[in-house]
């Protein structure tokens, strides 16, 4: 016997993998000039030459038990204290390396996160669009889901559209902003206001409402864009980040979690933190790679090959008539199935061997994810067969 859902969650492939895996096999029969891969979020820009330098040195020059042991379940001390000192340098904000839990990654950060708070019945609120997994990752954790609707009207974040959905069982709201799939930034004001509805509920409750701001992108921002430091406006913040993405190390799996002293019940909810991750096996994040991070926080990526994809297409596609949600960060862009719907399109694209994500499972039906972080002859050999597609629509 095995248990069920398990079985049902390793059975059903999303269909993000599914066509990814899709475009390796028609890639490895045609060539991979032959096929437009936009299905994943895997970064494609190398990681700042300073990582691999670091990597190098460290291999060179430490001891391999310092390099490659255990390390304290939180994480190292050096690397806490080199990510509080550069949050703090940053934002004018006073994190302590003691407040810092170091993951495997996002994905890892936000299931030990919401497991710490997942208590009998327990809901867990979602702003569509979202990423896929956070119904999973709050229904492992014994969390409900319960989906706030996109904005179409410019896909930020509504406290109005928030409130009917909140109710005392609320434990947590998700927000993730530079947001996958749209690119959109939650503004500061918009964040304000959801910030002054969670306090007001959270008197009402009686109990506290922690926003989990989930933030791999955080540093993924075009034309001089900002992405406020949510643990600043909102006290009962729980911070989830990774460098997956802003040093193209997803592989390598590398992330915390932010656990304000300040927030309420703050020591207990690092603590659960602590307990959560190690009742899911944790032992401790990557030691090689916190040792990276603990030399290497104050780097940023190169984002100027994103930024050109992120123009040249989002230019393109609404110059053919596609409705397009301009992308201020990370390395997607969402557009309108331009007639049918968003698996009809997806499947007519791959048809051309062009690979689009349809994004119901994003809590956005009638939409569609391009990953574009490719290759710029990529971006180009694209583009007639975006226009064939909406002229044939
Ligand atoms: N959160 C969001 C919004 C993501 O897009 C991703 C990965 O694509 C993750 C979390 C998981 O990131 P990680 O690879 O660090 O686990």
């Amino acid at each position: 016997m095995v248990n069920p859902r398990m079985l049902q969650l390793g059975t059903n492939r999303s269909c993000i993998r599914e066509l990814f895996e899709y475009g390796m096999r028609r890639a490895a029969e045609l060539g991979p000039d032959k096929v437009c891969d936009f299905s994943l979020g895997n970064p494609s820009v190398p990681s700042p030459a300073g990582v691999g330098e670091t990597i190098c040195r460290l291999v060179r020059e430490s001891e391999s038990r310092a390099l490659h042991g255990y390390t304290p379940a939180a994480g190292a001390a050096d690397a806490r204290a080199a990510v509080a000192a550069d949050l703090n340098a940053r934002y004018g904000a006073d994190v302590q390396p003691g407040e810092l839990f170091f993951t495997c990654g996002a994905a890892p950060a936000l299931t030990a996160a919401l497991s710490a708070l997942a208590v009998e019945g327990a809901e867990c609120l979602i702003f569509a669009p979202f990423f896929p997994e956070y119904t999973v990752f709050a229904e492992a954790a014994g969390m409900r889901p319960v989906v706030v609707p996109a904005n179409t009207e410019d896909f930020q974040i509504r406290a109005a559209d928030a409130a009917p959905l909140l109710s005392a069982r609320t434990q947590a709201v998700i927000v993730n902003s530079p947001n996958n799939p749209s690119g959109v930034i939650y503004s500061e004001e918009r964040l304000r206001e959801l910030a002054a509805l969670l306090e007001e509920k959270e008197r009402e409750y009686g109990h506290p409402i922690y926003l989990i701001a989930d933030e791999p992108y955080r540093e993924l921002v075009y034309d001089g864009a900002r992405v406020p430091f949510i643990p600043l406006l909102y006290a009962d913040t729980l911070l989830c980040y990774s460098w997956s993405k802003s040093l193209s190390l997803p592989g390598e799996r590398i992330g915390y979690v932010y656990v304000p002293r300040r927030a309420a019940d703050g020591e207990k909810v690092f603590a659960a933190v602590a307990g959560a991750a190690r009742a899911a096996g944790h032992v401790c994040a990557p030691s090689l790679m916190q040792h990276v991070i603990a030399n290497c926080a104050a780097l940023r990526p190169d984002i100027e090959a994103y930024d050109r994809n992120r123009r040249t297409l989002y230019e393109a596609l609404c110059s053919y008539g596609y409705e397009c949600v301009r992308p201020q960060g990370a390395f997607y862009l969402l557009i309108r199935s331009p007639k049918g719907s968003a698996q009809e399109f997806s499947d007519r694209a791959k048809a051309k061997d062009l690979l689009i994500v349809p994004c119901g499972d994003f809590g956005c039906p009638d939409y569609l994810r391009l990953g574009t972080c490719v290759s710029y002859e990529t971006v180009l050999r694209s583009l007639p067969i975006f226009k064939e597609l909406i002229e044939e629509a």
